[in-house]
């Protein structure tokens, strides 16, 4: 009788298949890799248990989404990952969408262009999940272990970011725009069920108009295109009706100022301040090489 050390392709899958139920992952796909060497029966379903596991080890990895996407293109029959069934065609369109939104994250948003193309492009993603995923699951989300939702509940999130990168897109050029295109986010945000405070808090700053302090222009925008520079305003000040007198927050502790005026005062006083600095290190530098002077010269004294 001829006792096999060596496990066969069949034998290796079928122990894999247990270890993926007890989520022992890397183990799993140790087995895998080793069917698809031996070009056991279930090679190919050995190919899709890699490529899924993998995405679960490095489930923010937009690449490992696209792989999996493609392998499950080959496949035509609907298996079993743990206690997920899957569905090939669809769970390539999640793990797609999913890439997608994560690519979309990954963009830049810096410039003002930057902010729009990017707030577009999750749009982008939340009309796909509206109309191809819907009111279905999102199977993928629950295979590698991130919150599962529905299509709808992805759309209304990825339609919040579109909505709030589109508005710091618009702010520098039109505060009003931006507040508009942030109702939109508070909106979406509602609507998903989640807090949507923070949002408010930037509608009414955007919202905000006020007088400068310095030159007495009109600014809209918080923090944006008008700044609190603290301030000391007297009680005297106070009961003057002046309409500049409501441009300060309720503490009375700062004066708004629109941003070219505080940028201007910012730079002045950096300036001057530099100026300071440098004198001071001249003259320490002074004091340091005659200190040394009389070191050596004390020194020299004493051989
Ligand atoms: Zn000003």
């Amino acid at each position: 009788m001829v006792l096999s050390v060596f496990k066969s392709g069949d034998e290796l899958f079928n122990q894999g298949i247990d270890l993926v139920k007890r989520k022992e992952y890397a183990k799993a796909r140790r087995n895998f890799e080793k069917t698809i060497e031996k070009g056991g029966r279930e090679a190919a379903l050995a190919r899709a248990y890699v490529d899924i596991i993998d995405a679960c080890l490095d489930r923010d990895n937009p690449g490992k989404y696209n792989k999996l996407a493609s392998t499950l293109d080959q496949m035509k029959e609907d298996f079993e990952f743990g206690l997920t069934e899957i569905n090939p065609p669809r769970v390539a369109l999640e793990c797609r969408l999913l890439a997608e939104r994560m690519e979309a994250g990954r963009m830049p948003g810096g410039t003002p262009a930057q902010a729009e193309a990017k707030g577009n492009r999750f749009l982008d993603v939340a009309r796909k999940y509206q109309a191809m995923i819907g009111n279905e699951t999102i199977k993928i989300s629950e295979i590698v272990g991130i919150p599962v939702n529905t299509g709808i509940k992805e759309a209304l999130y990825a339609q919040t970011v579109g909505y709030e990168n589109l508005a710091l897109g618009a702010v520098a050029a039109d505060p009003k725009r931006a507040a508009e295109l942030l109702q939109n986010a508070y909106a979406c945000r509602k609507q998903a069920g989640e807090d949507a405070q923070y949002i408010l808090n930037t509608i009414n700053a955007y919202s905000k108009s006020v007088k400068c302090w310095i030159c007495g222009r009109p600014s809209t925008g918080e923090g944006v295109h008008f700044l609190a520079m603290p301030s000391d305003i007297s009680p005297f000040m106070k009961k003057s009706d002046d309409d500049i007198l409501k441009s300060t927050p309720a503490d009375y502790n700062s004066v708004y100022v629109c941003r070219p005026c505080y940028s201007a005062i910012s730079r002045r006083s950096d300036d001057i301040a530099r100026q300071y600095h440098e004198r001071a290190m001249q003259e320490m530098r002074a004091m340091e090489a005659r200190l040394q002077a009389q070191i050596s010269s004390m020194a020299m004294m004493r051989r």
